[in-house]
């Protein structure tokens, strides 16, 4: 299939963006790295009358470290995430997270700030933004809105950004010492979206978690911050508490069905996650319960 007929324009700067997205509202589209917009105009999942190409606004660009925050330009693209020493340093999730999204080609192309508008509720990107307690900076023409990553995603495909808004920058509070983080997803392909995936980072201070903070992907409508965690911090870890945590779960999930997965199999995968991950972190192979085959 091809694309309905839409209009093109390339935006010269931020405040040029927002000029011709609050002329044109819903009308309008804007074009990042066009690797999840592409594919939906060419399905005419979706057909704009305008695209607004913001892919040349240099101060879209860019990584930088201060006051303690990871500032993240919209148009960084995957590859840039990948490459960068700050982000490596100061938020390592996003770097191991970032080699499971897609494949090269792609991430060439896709970028950060179109990974969260996107906000497929099967992205890495989200997910580790509510692991770690990032902000999305959203501007419209006159105003600039600073969004917890956590009330940013509102359902599939749906996020708090309005038509006549820019996601500008997200901002990630940087590493504390005793960091940890953990990253892992179940995909039927390497580069295929995940079936299941996990995004977490904590602190670790004498084997117990002060902090922990873990973002399911692909178990419903949009990442899941859960709030099980609350079960595994605070005392040394028990597999009673793993297993409470892993039950308090389950009631948090939604998960759909679909040709990839069962529900069923997302709540059991999801669980042996939440699993894994305590495992790893705390070094503790004597509280893993069931190894998959
Ligand atoms: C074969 C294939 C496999 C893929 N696998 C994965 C995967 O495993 N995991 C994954 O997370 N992604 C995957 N993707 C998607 C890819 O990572 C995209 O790069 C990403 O989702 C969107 O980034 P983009 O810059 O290309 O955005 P675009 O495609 O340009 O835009 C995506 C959406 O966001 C909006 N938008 C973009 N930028 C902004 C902005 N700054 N402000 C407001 N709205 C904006 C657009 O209007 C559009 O609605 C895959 C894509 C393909 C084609």
């Amino acid at each position: 299939m091809k694309a309905s007929a839409f209009s093109y324009t390339r935006a010269s700067s931020v405040d040029d963006a927002l000029e011709i997205l609050a002329l044109h509202g819903d009308q309008a589209k804007v074009l990042s790295g066009g690797q999840s917009l592409m594919p939906a105009l060419n399905l005419r999942l979706s057909a704009p009358a305008l695209l607004v190409d913001i892919g040349a606004i240099a101060e879209l660009r860019g990584i930088s470290v201060s006051d303690g925050v990871l500032r993240i330009g919209a148009l960084t693209r995957h590859v840039d995430t990948l490459k960068s020493s700050d982000i490596a340093k100061h938020a390592p999730l996003l770097t191991e997270a970032i080699a499971h999204v897609a494949h090269p080609a792609i991430r060439n192309k896709g970028t950060i700030g179109g990974s969260l508008a996107h906000a497929d509720p099967a992205s890495e990107l989200p997910a580790c933004s509510i692991a770690l307690g990032a902000t999305i900076v959203v501007r419209g023409k006159g105003n600039v809105r600073r969004i917890p990553a956590t009330d940013f995603f509102t359902g599939i495909y749906e996020t708090l950004l309005s038509p006549e808004e820019l996601l500008v920058a997200v901002e990630v509070p940087v590493a504390k010492p005793n960091s940890v983080h953990f990253f892992r997803e179940y995909a039927r392909r390497k580069g295929d979206y995940a079936i299941v995936g996990l995004a977490a980072s904590g602190v670790l201070e004498r084997d117990v978690f002060t902090d922990l903070k873990l973002g399911f992907f692909a178990v419903g409508d949009k990442p899941l911050l859960a709030h099980a965690s609350q079960r595994l911090m605070g005392k040394s870890m028990t597999a009673s508490m793993l297993a409470d945590a892993q039950a308090a779960l389950d009631d948090e999930l939604d998960p759909q069905e679909d040709q990839e997965a069962s529900a069923s199999m997302r709540r059991y995968l999801a669980r042996q996650l939440m699993e894994q991950c305590v495992v790893t972190l705390l070094g503790r192979p004597d509280l893993e319960t069931r190894k998959l085959a």
